[in-house]
């Protein structure tokens, strides 16, 4: 059996599972290679079992492992479960933070009473949170690709390009080098938009003499990147110089703390008492970092909440900001693996204030 599915099925006995339904299609893609739209696979120690529809007879045939056996489902892929479900199972795993009432009371149907349904969301997830090092090669191979793609929108010049214009002209640079997409809608925010953390593009140009938040990712081959930079348009006030290099003492202290075996929330309180001590603890109003990989935002988190524990293979971002309401706005953002020996950033875009034309 495959190494993937092979984890799983040792983590079942002791959340007292006997199969575990996976229809979250990132994780079915995760488990079986399948990258169609339609799909779920059965995993238990007696066979691991891929369903999908006629349209995917041909791609699952190319893609998916060989350990799956491959059903094809008339009509709802629901419904095939009951068929393939192995003799003697009674407790089904299920996805509880992502499967809906309505599928739920669908399998509940569909299933004899015999067989319980056991919550068992996270499950995948928690295995996806620690990379192996082709999917490390396939996300730093995502962030050279958008880190090129910046540098060049950067040297045609941005100044009296609107926010919209510059997101195009990033986002057609990352798909012009071979990414399908974007990982997520770039933020492109200059001036007083930047105080927004989640601002999107305006139709509004970029002005001399601002700060210009880039926070932008390519998905390349399944895997996602992230990154931010703050860069100015010539000459900046005193004030967000200095929040500048708050947010970046800020952020490299973050990156020194990201090792194997430091708390998400560990790391989290490293980076933030910087921002503390420069008096703007209250502009800085979200968590540190979240995991990355076939998901933009997945485990682990890096924030005032989180409970994670960091292990060799994570792969986080460190993104420390400070939003000053109606003026700008600062974030800083790198993407590590955490390795044996600390963490190896992927982002290679340089962090001293640049000044683009
Ligand atoms: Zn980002
Ligand atoms: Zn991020």
């Amino acid at each position: 059996m495959s190494a993937r599915p092979a984890r799983v099925i040792e983590t079942l006995d002791g959340r007292e599972i006997d199969v575990l339904l996976v229809d979250a299609l990132v994780n079915v893609r995760y488990l079986t290679g399948f990258t169609g739209s339609s799909a779920l696979a059965l995993l238990s120690p007696d066979k691991l079992v891929f369903v999908t529809d006629f349209r995917y007879v041909e791609q699952a045939a190319e893609q998916v492992d060989t350990a799956f056996e491959r059903i094809w489902a008339p009509q709802e892929l629901m419904d095939a479960i009951v068929d393939v479900m192995p003799p003697g199972a009674v407790r089904l795993g299920f996805d509880d933070e992502h499967l809906s009432v309505r599928t739920h009371q669908r399998l509940r149907e569909l299933l004899p009473d015999r067989v319980q349904l056991v919550p068992a969301g996270g499950l995948v997830e928690g295995l996806r949170a620690v990379k192996d090092a082709e999917e490390i090669g396939r996300i730093a191979a995502a962030a050279e690709l958008a880190d090129a793609a910046l540098s060049r929108v950067l040297e045609r010049g941005i100044v009296g390009l609107t926010e919209r214009e510059v997101a195009l002209s990033l986002e057609g640079e990352m798909r012009s080098a071979g990414a399908p997409r974007p990982s997520f809608d770039s933020i492109i925010a200059a001036g007083p938009h930047g105080a927004l953390p989640h601002a999107r593009p305006r139709d509004v140009p970029i002005e001399r003499g601002q700060l210009v938040v880039f926070d932008w990712g390519a998905e390349l081959d399944g895997y996602c990147s992230d990154c931010t930079r703050t860069v100015a348009t010539g000459e900046i006030g005193q004030s967000a110089a200095d929040v500048y290099e708050l947010v970046l003492a800020a952020q490299l202290a973050g990156l020194e703390a990201v090792k194997a075996g430091a708390g998400g929330r560990e790391v989290d309180a490293v980076a933030r008492s910087v921002i503390e001590a420069g008096g703007h603890g209250e502009r800085f109003g979200h968590g540190l970092g979240h995991g990355v990989g076939a998901e933009i935002h997945e485990a682990p988190r890096l924030s005032q909440r989180s409970e994670d524990e960091l292990r060799i293979g994570n792969i986080v971002t460190v993104e420390p900001g400070v939003y000053v309401p109606g003026e700008f706005g600062v974030r800083i953002e790198d993407l590590l693996a955490v390795t044996d020996t600390g963490a190896q950033i992927l982002t290679s875009l340089p962090k001293q204030l640049i000044s683009v034309e």
